[in-house]
C-alpha cells in the first residue's frame, strides 16, 4: 500500500483513490466528462474520490461532474455513518467552474456535515470558484482554506484544540469542585 508519513500530523496519509462511498481502491483516477466514471464496485458516480490523511477525508471534486442531491446525501450518510465524527477537505483545486446547482450541491454537504458537529474545509478555489461563492454570499457559510495543506493544518490545529480544552475541563472538574459558586448551595 502506497503510504507516506504526513508532516502535518504525523499520521499515515494514503495517496490512494477510492470510491467515497464504499472505500473500494480505484484501479484510475476519474477523469473529468465526457469520461467520468462510476465506481466498479458500488456504482457510485465518481463525481469525487476520497483520500485519507490519518483520520482526516480529502474529497477530491472531479472536474465538470455533477452529483445529483441524493447523490451527495448517500455520501453524507456514509461519512457520518462512519461512528466517528468526520473531519473533511473537499478539494476544489480541479474545478475551472461551478454552477448554482453546483453550489447548493456544496452548501447541502456542508450543511448536513455541520448538523452533524463535523466540519468541512473547502480548498483550492480557483478565482472564478471563489468569485462565484462570493457573488453567492456563500464564502462566509464556508470554511475556506488556500490550498490543502492549510486545510489539514486548520482541522488538525481544531482538533489538538478540542482535545486540549477537554483535558482541561476534565482537569477543571477536579480542582473546581464549586462548594459556594452556585447561590443554591449555599
Ligand atoms: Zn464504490
Amino acid at each position: 500500500m502506497l503510504t507516506t508519513t504526513n508532516p502535518l500530523s504525523g499520521t499515515s496519509a494514503s495517496t490512494l483513490c477510492r470510491c467515497p462511498l464504499c472505500s473500494t481502491v480505484l484501479s484510475f483516477r476519474p477523469h473529468p466528462p465526457p469520461y467520468d466514471a462510476a465506481c466498479q464496485e458500488c456504482g457510485y458516480p465518481l463525481w469525487c474520490f476520497s483520500r485519507t490523511v490519518g483520520d482526516l477525508i480529502v474529497l477530491e471534486v472531479v472536474s465538470g461532474t455533477m452529483p445529483t442531491h441524493k447523490e451527495v446525501h448517500r455520501l453524507c450518510d456514509t461519512l457520518l455513518a462512519s461512528g466517528s465524527v468526520p473531519r473533511v477537505v473537499v478539494d476544489l483545486s480541479d474545478v475551472e467552474f461551478v454552477s448554482s446547482s453546483f453550489v447548493a450541491r456544496l452548501v447541502a454537504l456542508n450543511k448536513r456535515i455541520q448538523a452533524a458537529d463535523a466540519r468541512l474545509v473547502l480548498c483550492g478555489l480557483r478565482p472564478v470558484v471563489r468569485e462565484a461563492l462570493h457573488t453567492s454570499r456563500l464564502d462566509e457559510f464556508f470554511d475556506i482554506a488556500e490550498d490543502e495543506a492549510t486545510a489539514l493544518t486548520s482541522l488538525c490545529s481544531l482538533r489538538r484544540a478540542e482535545e486540549l480544552s477537554q483535558v482541561l475541563d476534565r482537569e477543571s472538574a477536579l480542582i473546581w469542585r464549586r462548594p459556594a459558586i452556585d447561590p443554591a448551595l449555599d
